[in-house]
């Protein structure tokens, strides 16, 4: 297997005192979609993420046009990807060949998941009768395979699925200590709730809570889209903002997405700016697939935020994707 740079020593090698952002993207699920992923994919490979990780869905034509796009991120871009595998509707020695098929194509880091329920995600979890039950083994699994680099979810909130905080943290700190190298969160929109897990991990095993905790961020376009994204992930708004974006979307047939884009933007800009403040070790940021919003936030971020990556394009435009 061709040995790639580890997420922890990208965001790492960022000597220059200046925070590391990354991106998440998703699976197109037609050619169009695939297009406009490829123009986000080329506008941030010329402002330099550290690392791109591309998510996973269950499903056979998405699953294999995953592990293509994901394939093509590494071999035909500069960029260094993240592939996340959820043990949704697997077996093992399913979970086993597309770790191989993400090896042949020279991905070493992981994202590794549990998922969710297809179908309903807040739905009853069945295990496959072959698969595994929770997310400690597949990084156990994926780690007895070879050289991987994996990562792991954490969730500032607790999972919803979690009895309590403290039995979230317990679980999170098992995932580590099994071998992953770092934990991105799931999006939160009260930096405090991230501070909060990161002394709750600290506390528990200091050892693990050196492992980073890599914020993700959503900078919010809609209000009817973060919503629904809220609703699938467990996660909330908090009340006070919950009412600025509902009162700047108003309340006619079409939301005002100009004024919600408008206050995402600037939310999504604070907060980096406090995590960064905060020591946060990078920042994460959801795209769906675009480019423009987050090439904002960047911008007005300016030079506190760089790459991990020698010599990218400063960021000092937002471009239309
Ligand atoms: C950064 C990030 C990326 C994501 N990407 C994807 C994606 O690409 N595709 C996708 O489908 N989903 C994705 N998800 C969603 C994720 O799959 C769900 O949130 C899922 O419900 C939990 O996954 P996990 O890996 O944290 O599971 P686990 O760590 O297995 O936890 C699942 C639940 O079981 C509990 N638990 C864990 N261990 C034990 C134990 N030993 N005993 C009892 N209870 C236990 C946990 O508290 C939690 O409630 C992502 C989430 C995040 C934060």
């Amino acid at each position: 297997m061709t040995r790639t740079p580890s997420i922890v020593d990208r965001i790492r090698s960022s000597s220059d005192g200046r925070v590391p952002f990354s991106v998440e993207f998703s699976p197109p699920r037609d050619e169009a979609a695939e297009a406009r992923l490829w123009r986000a994919v080329r506008e941030f490979e010329r402002l330099g993420p550290a690392f791109v990780s591309m998510t996973y869905g269950a499903g056979g034509s998405t699953r294999d046009r995953t592990v293509r796009v994901t394939g093509q991120l590494a071999e035909e871009t500069t960029l260094l990807p993240v592939a996340h595998l959820t043990a949704v509707s697997h077996s093992v020695d399913e979970l086993r060949s597309m770790v191989g098929a993400y090896a042949d194509r020279g991905i070493s880091n992981i994202l590794v998941l549990r998922g969710d329920p297809p179908g309903d995600p807040l739905g009853e979890w069945e295990k496959h009768p072959d698969g595994v039950e929770y997310a400690e083994e597949l990084v156990r699994l994926v780690r007895d395979l070879g050289d991987f680099h994996v990562g792991v979810a954490s969730f500032p909130e607790g999972h919803y699925r979690a009895p309590d905080l403290a039995h979230d943290t317990r679980y999170l700190v098992s995932k580590l200590r099994a071998g992953a190298e770092y934990s991105i969160t799931q999006m939160f929109f009260d930096v405090d709730d991230y501070l909060r897990l990161r002394d709750r991990v600290s506390a528990y095993d200091p050892e693990q809570g050196a492992k980073p905790i890599i914020p993700e961020i959503m900078p919010i376009t809609s209000l009817r889209s973060v919503r629904r994204v809220l609703e699938l992930s467990g996660s909330s708004l908090p009340a006070h903002l919950e009412k600025r974006l509902a009162t700047a979307a108003g309340d006619g047939p079409e939301e005002n997405r100009a004024a919600v884009r408008e206050i995402g933007i600037d939310v999504a800009t604070e907060m980096s700016e406090r995590l960064i403040a905060e020591g946060a070790p990078g920042l994460h940021f959801i795209t769906l697939n675009f480019a423009r919003a987050t090439s904002e936030v960047l911008a007005r971020l300016g030079d506190k935020v760089g790459s991990g990556v020698a010599d990218p394009a400063p960021v000092t435009s937002a471009r239309v994707s």
